[in-house]
């Protein structure tokens, strides 16, 4: 096992590797910005290196200086967490140059996954079920480019090959739009990822949001870990996460799984990674694969007891996977709030000094927050102050559980939307579940008017 890891992150996810190094006994590093400093969980690694100002391009994307902190405190290995460098492939290859072990894929593969129409491609051919549209990227052609549409038929949604954090998309619904809506997502594309590659995809009207977690050893072993059901979003952004996804039987995670785990061995991958899914009448259809750990694997920890960011760190060292896919059993029902310093309805974040900071607790209840009484939200970052998760044996259990908590919970000095957290929670067509990705949107529509 590794002697020492970096940790090349910030805020909950910085906190929740240096946990899982500790309880595997292994020496971490944090690296923060000026801004950072005085983070708990900064004071808490075993050594810690300011790598720049607070600004991330100056600081928690700044390759050299990540790279140099990990040669002046001999870590042997690299954790990027989430967004900033985690998805990067030329900071993994950089890493690996360097001589340090990437936890997470090679490098290729996260150049492969990191563009979508590679990504798509790559995925059919292992035989996971996509999102009719184009064949690759749109040609110049526009006779070529409405023949094709016609062929999917509207509406469609043309994506940018090189597009995340749900921009560059748009959504086309007849002829008269769809040449200067392909020429305007190019240039959008152009601009924002430096790559004016888009392609097509049928814009399905009432998809939810499935995605499946993977694990992959570097011994040819993949297993899956079930379903997060990721549909309640603003912006194209998750504001609640659960699993297992409701209405979805066995029979049908299994299938999708499997084909997940085997495009996974096909793919030689590496570490954790997530096959996000649209799901509509009863079918599921890729949109893109995350190659890193995400904001919501803990919901899927608490149903499968697996503890996903270990796992990433043991194969990284060369172990083989300890589970088979036999051995994973799902049990009980898991919900995750993201707290946000936020206002709950308008979504302006809400940076400053939190004076009152009172965390639930009880059976069944985890936070995962960097944050504490005091502590200065900075104005930085993105405003995730911390994650709520609740456990029940039945949903019901969860969602009861999670009401409790969130009415326990006090934070004051900044705003928070655990507001709408409860507001959801008390949801008539939430409590059902099986609601789709455009529904909060929808609600918020009609509240805020
Ligand atoms: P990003 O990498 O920017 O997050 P994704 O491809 O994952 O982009 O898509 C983000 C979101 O956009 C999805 O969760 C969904 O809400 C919407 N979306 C993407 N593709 C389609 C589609 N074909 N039909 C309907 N909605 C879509």
């Amino acid at each position: 096992m590794f002697d020492k890891i970096l940790i090349a992150n910030r805020g909950e996810i910085a906190l929740r590797i240096q946990r899982a190094c500790r309880e595997l006994g292994i020496k971490t590093v944090a690296v923060h910005s000026e801004a950072d400093k005085e983070a708990k969980y900064v004071k808490l690694a075993d050594e810690s290196v300011c790598i720049g100002p607070a600004a991330s391009s100056q600081s928690y994307l700044n390759i050299p200086a990540v790279i140099s902190a990990a040669e002046v405190t001999d870590a042997e290995a690299i954790h990027p967490g989430y967004g900033f460098l985690s998805e990067n492939a030329d900071f993994a290859e950089r890493v690996e140059q360097s001589g340090f072990v990437f936890i997470g894929p090679r490098a290729e593969t996260i150049r492969l996954m990191g563009d979508k129409v590679s990504a798509k491609d790559t995925m059919k051919k292992a035989g996971v079920p996509c999102v009719p549209g184009s064949e690759g990227a749109l040609p110049d052609d526009p006779a070529e480019i409405i023949h094709i549409t016609k062929q999917i038929g509207y509406p469609v949604i043309i994506k940018a090959a090189g597009g995340g954090g749900g921009r560059g998309m748009r959504v086309v619904h007849t002829e008269a739009a769809l040449i200067s809506s392909v020429n305007m997502t190019k240039a959008e594309a152009q601009a924002a990822f430096g790559n004016p590659v888009v392609y097509m995809e049928k814009f399905l009207e009432q998809p939810r949001h499935i995605e499946i977690q993977i694990l992959s050893d570097q011994h040819g072993n993949s297993i899956y870990l079930g379903e997060r059901d990721c549909s309640m979003q603003r912006r194209h952004q998750k504001v609640l996460e659960e699993a297992p996804a409701p209405g979805i039987s066995r029979r049908l995670r299994d299938r999708i799984g499997q084909r997940c785990a085997d495009a996974c061995k096909r793919i030689n991958y590496r570490g954790a990674g997530t096959f996000e899914f649209l799901y509509e009448n009863n079918e599921f259809y890729f949109i893109e694969m995350n190659t890193r750990v995400q904001v919501e694997h803990p919901v899927t920890e608490m149903i499968t007891g697996v503890d996903i960011v270990q796992e990433q760190i043991r194969v990284a060292c060369g172990e083989k996977l300890r589970l088979r896919q036999k051995d994973v059993q799902f049990r009980g029902h898991a919900i995750e709030c993201r707290i946000n310093a936020e206002d709950p309805y308008t979504f302006v974040p809400s940076p400053g000094r939190i004076t009152t900071f009172h965390m639930p607790g009880g059976p069944g209840i985890r936070v995962d927050t960097h944050a504490y009484q005091n502590y200065m939200v900075p104005p930085h970052y993105d405003s995730m102050i911390g994650k709520l998760i609740a456990y029940g044996d039945t949903r019901d259990q969860a969602i009861a559980r999670m009401n409790i908590a969130l009415s326990e919970m006090v934070v004051e000095g900044i705003k928070t939307n655990v507001a709408l957290h409860r507001d959801l929670m008390n949801d008539a067509a939430f409590q059902l579940g099986e609601t789709s990705i455009h529904y909060l949107e929808n609600k918020l529509g009609i509240q805020t008017k």
